[in-house]
């Protein structure tokens, strides 16, 4: 298992939630560029139209080329390309919700649906159109977003049926066509009513997994003393920032309790605990919500720094020692210090565990010159 693909804490791992957040947009922009294909299909067929019909169908009768071409073909060109630009700048956005991006696509099929309806006017069939915009928007699985989008459509269809007084005047035909359309999308609400129903419970069954699996994640990745990450979290972190480094720095701290053994054997096991909990503290606050903070061992921890150099992370190594050594326990009469080393990888062919015994070997520096330092290379 790739445990950092869970982590949500690091810069690094969160580009994972960016490339998801990129293919669900990269979805919605084919949909979009599909939508625009059929929607040049249809001003196209409108053309073409214009000159198979237009001599022969009485409707068209009085109608000049220039006003069928206004009306029918520009003006529904015009709004669907407004309505294209404004949707894909909405899909660009960084500042607009997922669920919005959604509700936009949504809503270019309601304003093809729409002018479709205007401009084929005489073919109230064109309203069962609408039941596209309907059924698209159970697939995005929001109950609001499903009500919204019914409403919007019966309202629009309302709307039209009642402007264009067809019932007064118009034939057999046109009664059958308006029945058959407003049967059609009663159905399709119908159906995305129930579809909705499903799509929620699995909806909840998903989430509980998730949440399932976090939790599980979580467990398996941390300490539970300290909440720190464990030894296997460690490893898997340093191999996949190893593999997957680049230019940036990445620097390594390897720490250890000094004399831990003699404060154990003298004020017992609970007083190092203490300790060690201390040592997490400390480490958390002085080595920044971006770097990795691990207890590896007993009262062994290290720090993986992605993005930072040798230098920045000895500084905040040595602050952390600093507020370690001036720690007063109730039931200490001295000062408990750590030894620290730091490595700066060096080689791009170097491998996580090279990485990790030359950092260990500057902890061996740090504890052969007199403990209670960080040395750094
Ligand atoms: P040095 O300065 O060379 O590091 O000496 P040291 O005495 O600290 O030696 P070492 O690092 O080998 O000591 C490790 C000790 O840490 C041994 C073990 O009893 C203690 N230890 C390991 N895990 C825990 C723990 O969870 N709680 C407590 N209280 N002690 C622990
Ligand atoms: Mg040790
Ligand atoms: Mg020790």
């Amino acid at each position: 298992m790739f445990l950092g693909v869970s982590a949500q804490k690091s810069r690094s791992f969160r580009k994972g939630l960016t490339v998801e957040d990129s293919r669900y947009q990269k979805l919605h922009k084919r949909f979009l560029i599909i939508m625009l294909v059929v929607t040049v299909l249809i001003l196209v067929f409108l053309v073409i139209q214009y000159y198979l019909l237009i001599a022969v169908d009485a409707r068209y009768v009085g109608i000049t080329r220039e006003y069928y071409m206004k009306v029918y073909v520009l003006i529904p060109c015009g709004i669907f390309i407004a309505a294209f630009i404004v949707v894909w700048q909405m899909l660009d956005s960084p500042n607009i919700s997922a669920q919005w991006k959604d509700f936009a696509t949504i809503l270019y099929v309601w304003v093809l649906c729409t002018v479709g309806c205007f401009v084929g006017a005489e073919s109230p069939a064109l309203y069962g159109s609408f039941a596209v915009p309907i059924s698209l928007s159970t697939m995005y699985g929001r109950r609001w977003m499903c009500r919204a989008t019914e409403g919007l459509c019966m309202f629009t269809v309302v709307q039209y049926v009642g402007t264009s007084q067809l019932f007064p005047t118009c034939g057999d035909n046109i009664i059958v066509d308006v029945c058959t359309a407003a049967f059609l999308l009663v159905m399709c609400c119908i159906c995305n009513e129930i579809l909705m129903g499903y799509v929620m419970d699995n909806n909840g069954l998903i989430l509980s997994h998730v949440s399932d699996n976090t939790r599980l994640e979580m467990r398996l990745q941390r300490d539970p003393m300290t909440g720190l990450y464990n030894h296997t979290a460690f490893y898997e972190y340093l191999d996949t920032f190893v593999r997957n480094r680049g230019e940036a720095p990445l620097t390594l701290a390897v720490v250890d309790i000094d004399d831990f053994k003699k404060v154990n054997d003298t004020y017992g096991h609970n007083m190092g605990d203490e300790v060690i909990l201390n040592l997490s503290r400390v480490l958390q606050k002085w080595c920044g919500e971006d770097n990795y903070v691990c207890r590896y061992g007993g009262e062994e921890f290290s720090v993986i720094f992605p993005n930072v150099k040798v230098k920045d992370a000895a500084e905040m190594m040595n602050h952390a020692l600093g507020e370690f050594r001036e720690t007063e326990y109730e039931w200490l009469d001295g000062r408990i210090t750590f030894s620290c080393g730091i490595f700066q990888m060096s080689s791009y062919t170097m491998t996580a565990e090279e990485f990790f015994k030359v950092a260990d070997k500057m902890l061996y520096n740090a504890k052969h010159n007199g403990k209670n330092q960080c040395v750094s290379g």
